[in-house]
């Protein structure tokens, strides 16, 4: 077996007595390892999830932010299962620097009938090079037979040789036995079988998955007991979310022995995903004292968590645990005041240690006392009087529509205005967006409207102020609001460079009062990023185009300010 050169944890075998809760009984206390390896797979399993397609560009920079966040070992691909995969591989040596993290190619056991040496998948994994590969493997009987077609004894012996084969190459190989824990409970003699043949060809890692993921927390740890007495080698835990309990699984498995744990950031993967690392981490490093990540690099798991986040464009949840917006947020005057003086009676953990932070949710409900803490929150320094005034005009603007507590972008624009701020970045005269619609003559004289056929186009003028330049900008769009954000960037992105790294991440609309139809108050919500923060600034209008733009514009303003902040 080679030695470890990028895990962190103490390899096979490392336990030590637990860290005891006060007032625990001794003997009901597992022991629990000192460390364990972290293994992301965002890039090979966490890519499956529906709507997550990532470019090699994108694949190289989640790279880096994995490396950033310190884990052990960043799954990038399967080399030779598509062209994607196999051009990450060839650019990721030269590109690609990580300075934590080690890259590992993930690829399946030889066909069936097939030698190792002459097995086209094998052949692709070699041409990755990297030092460290992860083989996949039917441990599950009935998926050798159903799905592969072949007998058992051909598919232990393809375990076998794929791991020799990598091992005479002076690599590192974890094995992943798919469906171990159906298998297990079907066949335990066949499932174990696999894991031996890989132990005795010398794979550094036995990872059991949960493949279809409906495995719950009990089994996990009584199957992942069994195997940790029978072998001496590490022993991995891959969990799918299916029955809502990957990570309740990780930390079975790892109570239970397993010393290297795979997920996702975000829990990115099919269905219902992959073990959330993002809570997988802090649970095990901050609550069973097990080392994960370095520990001075778990503040970097939010803001990692939503790079990532914008990286596969896909809108963070706020709900997530640790590292979502809303998880430390505070509601409602009385709670919010206590909140303010003893944090820890209702965190379950300091936010900072995760590189989240406590936030005052601010609402028509709010006392001034919420507000004020809002304000303290961002460096702000307002009087009673003031604070007086604020309270009236949200109330007001609540009333007419507006919802701050989901809008904080838009508060904190209301709160700097009442200091007696004003943005000085541009001066708005006018816009004005066009819609065309055209359905061709054919089709509407037999009064048909052809989708295939119809076209829209938007364009969209702004004419505005900036400094004493009057700029008029002409865009087009996929859409009003694309449109105008397109003209309003044309208009001052060059007065205003740190614009080009602003992004729209998201844009909401709803309805209110809904029983006055389409004279109905449209009430607009969009989240913009920078890169490392997301605010969400809102519009309310009755006219959906004034609300975009009010939001729009509010983002806008926000993130000027923010970037002259960071000194962009
Ligand atoms: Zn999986």
């Amino acid at each position: 077996m080679s030695s470890s050169e990028g895990g962190v944890a103490a390899k096979r075998r490392g336990r030590r007595a637990h860290a005891h809760a006060p007032g625990a009984h001794d003997h009901a206390m597992p022991d629990l390892p000192e460390a364990v390896d972290i293994f992301d797979t965002t890039l090979r399993d966490g890519s499956q999830q529906e709507g997550l397609s990532l470019t090699v560009d994108d694949k190289l920079r989640v790279a880096e932010q994995l490396d950033h966040l310190g884990v052990a070992y960043i799954e990038g691909g399967w080399p030779g299962a598509n062209p994607k995969d196999d051009e990450f591989f060839a650019r990721a040596p030269d590109e690609l620097h990580l300075s934590t993290s080690t890259l590992v190619a993930f690829g399946s056991t030889r066909r069936a009938g097939v030698r190792a040496e002459e097995d086209e998948t094998l052949g692709k994994l070699v041409v990755a090079n990297t030092s460290v590969v992860c083989l996949v493997a039917k441990s599950w009987d009935r998926h050798v037979i159903d799905a592969l077609r072949t007998d058992l004894d051909e598919a232990v012996a393809m375990v076998r040789d794929s791991v020799a084969f990598f091992v005479a190459r002076d690599k590192r190989v974890f094995l992943d036995a798919e469906h171990f824990f159906d298998g297990y409970r079907h066949n335990p003699d066949f499932a174990r079988r696999v894991l031996a043949a890989a132990e005795e060809a010398g794979a550094e890692a036995l990872v059991l998955c949960d493949t279809n993921g409906g495995t719950l927390p009990d089994d996990v740890e009584r199957i992942v007991g069994e195997v940790y007495d029978s072998t001496d080698t590490q022993i991995g835990i891959h969990c799918h979310n299916d029955a809502g309990c990957a990570v309740a699984n990780s930390l079975a498995a790892v109570r239970a022995g397993a010393t290297h744990v795979q997920g996702c950031v975000n829990g990115y993967g099919e269905r219902a995903g992959n073990a959330d690392l993002s809570a997988t981490i802090p649970n095990l490093s901050l609550k069973l004292n097990v080392r994960t990540i370095a520990p001075e690099r778990l503040e970097r798991l939010t803001p990692v968590s939503h790079h990532i986040a914008e990286l596969v464009n896909i809108a963070p949840n706020a709900q997530q645990p640790y590292v979502g917006a809303s998880v430390f947020a505070h509601k409602g005057g009385l709670h919010a005041s206590a909140v303010a003086r003893r944090r820890d009676l209702y965190e379950h953990i300091s936010p900072d240690l995760v590189g989240n932070g406590a936030r005052v949710v601010v609402s028509e409900m709010a006392g001034r006392s919420t507000l004020a803490l809002k304000a303290v929150e961002l460096g702000l320094d307002l009087d009673g009087e003031v604070l007086g005034r604020v309270l009236d005009e949200l109330k007001q603007l609540e009333h007419e529509g507006y919802h701050f507590e989901v809008a904080d972008g838009s508060l904190e624009l209301l709160l700097r205005r009442a200091t007696g701020w004003a943005p000085q970045y541009f001066e708005v005269e006018s816009y004005r967006v066009i819609t065309d619609h055209r359905v061709p003559e054919a089709a509407g004289r037999r009064g048909e409207a052809l989708a295939g056929l119809l076209s829209v186009s938007t364009e969209a003028t702004v004419r505005l102020r900036v400094g004493h330049e009057r700029v008029v900008a002409t865009a087009e769009g996929n859409g009003p609001v694309n449109a105008l954000d397109a003209a309003l960037r044309q208009a001052i992105g060059p007065h205003h460079p740190p614009l080009a790294n602003l992004h729209l991440t998201d844009y909401r609309v709803r309805v209110l009062d809904t029983g006055r139809g389409t004279g109905a108050v449209t009430r607009v919500l969009v989240d913009t990023s920078d890169g490392d923060e997301t605010w969400t600034t809102i519009g309310v209008s009755e006219n959906i185009i004034e609300a975009s733009w009010q939001a729009l514009y509010d983002a806008v303003v926000l993130g000027l300010l923010r970037a002259e902040r960071k000194g962009r």
